[in-house]
């Protein structure tokens, strides 16, 4: 005789399941505006614009002339596991795009009042979607713009626990602008425009990076620092160290970029470290922009959901390159102080 033994295990609806999914790619305001970002910059985007208000609380609106999408696209881009980017395991070995694992829109639509507007240049009407609580998809075709804009109110309005884990307007406003900044930095070809409560806060015109620099940092930026620029046929290095006698500056203030994507990377800022290391006090950290280029086959961005680590295949050698390139960089400046007399 058989006994039918009863079943516990049950598949997620969907929008809880994103719900669930959307703890690993959304943390807070910040990281609803770099993806979005990252979005536009992966559809080809020359402006770029991004408006906040209540500090992302009530509204993250980022507006693009990008790519746009057909219908059918937009529609599937509100899906989890729904990319253009990459279709096959050759793809996912060698990411040129900032996205590619197809969950930021899902996780975003899933824990907030969402709304895609997308228009194709060629196409004649563009495409509305919305998302009900319920989690019907309600969609309208209307007169747009070619490109994106995808309107995010009220995160966290359905997950209380998260919404009051925010911290206050200031604290989370630093960090949409920190973010902000790494991505304009490493994409001064494209214009950006960002309004925090109507005000435009920064009015970034598509220039030079040296250019982009003052925008960010200060007018002065060139002068403190120290241009790096070493490449090579397997690894490229350029950007920016500081002046060994501009050494006070504090943690945070190294940007680190690979291929054009801002990582957090301790073999890296090790390697940068060290090659200050006897002109640089215990506590001083030094200030650098740089750009390291390889091979993408040669890295794996897949280690985390934000995307903000990486593994290196040949760590060592990195690591060497990099060091040896700033301490020769360290080592053309003229460390002795200029020192004018008076008569
Ligand atoms: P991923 O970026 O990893 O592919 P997302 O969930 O962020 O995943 O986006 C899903 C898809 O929606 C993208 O692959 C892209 O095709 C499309 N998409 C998202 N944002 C935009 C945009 N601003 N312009 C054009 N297409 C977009
Ligand atoms: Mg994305």
């Amino acid at each position: 005789r058989k006994i039918k033994l009863p079943q516990k295990i049950k598949i997620l609806p969907e929008n809880l399941a994103n719900k669930i999914a959307a703890g690993e790619v959304v943390n807070r305001p910040e990281s609803v505006v770099k993806e979005l970002l990252e979005n536009s910059i992966d559809a080809g985007a020359k402006n770029i614009q991004v408006v906040v208000k209540n500090a992302g609380k009530s509204l993250i609106q980022v507006i693009d002339d990008g790519s746009g999408m057909s219908e059918e696209d937009a529609i599937l881009s509100i899906q989890r596991h729904a990319t253009s980017k990459i279709s096959t395991l050759e793809d996912l070995e060698a990411i040129k795009t900032f996205g590619f694992r197809g969950e930021a829109l899902a996780s975003i639509a899933a824990v907030s009042q969402f709304e895609l507007r997308t228009k194709q240049i060629n196409d004649e009407l563009g495409t509305i979607i919305k998302i009900e609580e319920t989690g019907e998809i309600i969609k309208e075709k209307d007169n747009l713009q070619a490109g994106t804009t995808i309107s995010v109110k009220n995160l966290f309005y359905n997950v209380p626990a998260r919404r009051n884990f925010l911290k206050s307007n200031s604290t989370e406003l630093k960090h949409i602008i920190e973010s902000f900044k790494k991505i304009s930095l490493s994409h001064p070809e494209i214009s950006f425009k960002f309004y925090n409560d109507d005000d435009l806060t920064f009015d970034l015109k598509a220039c030079s990076l040296d250019e982009r620099m003052k925008q960010i940092f200060a007018d002065n930026i060139l002068d403190v620092v120290l241009k790096v620029n070493e490449p090579t046929e397997y690894i490229s290095l350029s950007g920016y160290v500081t002046k060994p006698n501009y050494l006070k500056r504090s943690k945070g203030e190294q940007y680190f970029f690979l291929n054009n994507r801002f990582v957090n990377s301790r073999i890296i800022n090790h390697a940068v470290y060290t090659a200050f290391e006897n002109i640089l006090d215990k506590g001083d950290y030094p200030f650098f922009v740089l750009f390291l280029t390889i091979d993408p086959k040669k890295v794996d961005v897949n280690v985390h959901p934000s995307k903000l680590e990486v593994k290196f295949d040949d760590e060592r050698e990195i690591y060497s390159f990099v060091n040896a390139v700033i301490r020769k960089t360290i080592s053309s400046y003229d460390l002795v102080p200029t020192v004018s007399f008076k008569d």
